[in-house]
């Protein structure tokens, strides 16, 4: 079934519905684009997908997300913010006539802080189109990439077709923080026979991801003048000790990775990072306070409750040796992503129907190539507690979560092709 020839009119009729679609599709992801959903603040865009949704004709499924719906479930991690305002948009296609498998297309619109401005060439939310590129927080990661999916379902519409089987269109938050927006589509009981999520993956299929935990190392004392400070007093200079600490655990995580059936030809596929520091009052008091939030990737099937311990572990342990720590032992405290590694399996009937709409836009014989990922996507929550196949694919973008964040106008348009042919091929077409 996942062979089902398109006819050779039917595919050229589709392919041309994207390139008359495709000025407008960049319109409107210029204008999604300019909306700045970093976390917590994702409301307006969150309006924004349901409108165009609603405007579609799609039943839109539009709800508050409650944390006490998802605590329970297997993948979730705590959230430190207001998450009161939190929603998933979900606009659900249902087919005149059921001839085709289900589909999932998933896209998260929290996009991650920009940094200061002055280091993008443009401001990060005013998108702006140099030598077919795109440039803004977001446009790559991955804004380009679900508007490619809402804009090859309207490719179909427009050649006279809809898709034969029941499409979600999920437009989901919290990606690159917990995955609870992913997370809370599951628990309110969307289900596919695929789930595709088009980040940003230049073309190859994500064989497999790691995992990644968020934490906040608390460092506490007493404040105390300058004058009278012994050197190991210092909250921000003991922290920098306890960050030592954990990157010799991050070395000796990475030569256990060595072992990894999946990962073992992967150079240094676990990084823990330092991402944000905050400390101290000022200047002439020696700092009582430091906190360092943390993220440390691991394996596919490492026991995130074993890895859990061996942080605590090195960081008790470092404290221990510690001049000022051994009395004043820092706290870790677990804020954020809780997330298991994910290997794709099962999918050879999704892969190959990809592959052949992968090689309609780009030759027979062509097939996208795989990669091994040393972040991750929300994927893992179909695949490991849903038993849905899930895979990203997705346009050519560069900088993300850097400065002049930019997409590939080109690869935009690819990639909606091969969306497009892909949904004909999966869930077949009824002539409307
Ligand atoms: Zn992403």
């Amino acid at each position: 079934m996942d062979q089902s020839p398109i006819e050779h009119p039917v595919r050229a009729a589709i392919v041309d519905a994207v390139e008359a679609g495709f000025d407008e599709q960049i319109r409107f992801l210029a204008d999604f684009v300019r909306i700045p959903s970093t976390r917590f603040e994702e409301g307006p865009a969150q309006d924004f997908m349901a409108a165009a949704l609603r405007k579609r004709g799609y039943s839109v499924d539009d709800w508050r997300i409650d944390l006490n719906d998802l605590e329970h479930l297997p993948g979730f991690g705590p959230i430190e913010g207001d998450f009161s305002r939190a929603r998933t948009v979900v606009g659900s296609h249902r087919p005149s006539e059921v001839r085709g498998r289900s589909l999932i297309l998933q896209g998260h619109l929290d996009v991650v802080p920009a940094g200061p401005a002055e280091m993008w060439t443009t401001p990060p939310f005013e998108p702006a189109i140099r030598d077919g590129w795109m440039y803004g927080r977001g446009a790559g990661d991955m804004k380009a990439g679900t508007v490619a999916a809402l804009f090859a379902l309207d490719a179909l519409r427009h050649a006279g077709f809809e898709p034969a089987a029941t499409v979600h269109f999920q437009s989901v938050i919290e990606e690159e923080s917990t995955g609870l927006g992913a997370l809370s589509t599951l628990q309110r009981g969307y289900r596919a026979d695929f789930a595709l999520l088009p980040e940003p993956s230049d073309f190859t299929i994500n064989r497999a991801q790691v995992g990644a935990m968020w934490f906040k190392l608390q460092v506490r004392g007493r404040p105390v003048h300058v004058a009278t400070a012994g050197t190991g007093s210092n909250a921000i200079l003991a922290a920098y000790d306890m960050i030592n600490a954990l990157k010799k655990l991050e070395v000796n995580w990475n030569e256990r990775a060595a072992n990894d059936p999946v990962y073992k030809d992967i150079d240094h596929p676990l990084n823990f990072n330092a991402g944000k520091i905050t400390g101290g009052d000022w200047a002439s008091s020696v700092p009582a306070w430091c906190d360092v939030d943390c993220r440390i990737g691991v394996l596919p099937g490492q026991d995130l409750a074993e890895a859990r311990a061996e942080v605590e572990a090195c960081v008790a342990e470092a404290a221990r040796e510690h001049p000022f720590l051994s009395n004043n032992p820092p706290e870790v405290v677990w804020n954020g992503f809780q997330a298991e590694g994910y290997v794709l399996e099962n999918a050879d009937e999704q892969e190959s129907a990809f592959a052949a709409a992968y090689a309609d836009v780009f030759g027979a014989g062509e097939r996208p190539a795989e990669r091994k990922m040393t972040a991750l996507t929300d994927t893992r929550f179909y695949g490991l507690y849903y038993g849905i196949p899930a895979f990203c694919f997705g346009p050519k973008a560069e900088n993300i979560h850097g400065f002049d964040e930019r997409v590939e106008l080109d690869s935009i348009k690819r990639c909606t092709e091969i969306f497009a042919l892909f949904i004909a091929r999966w869930c077949g077409l009824n002539r409307i």
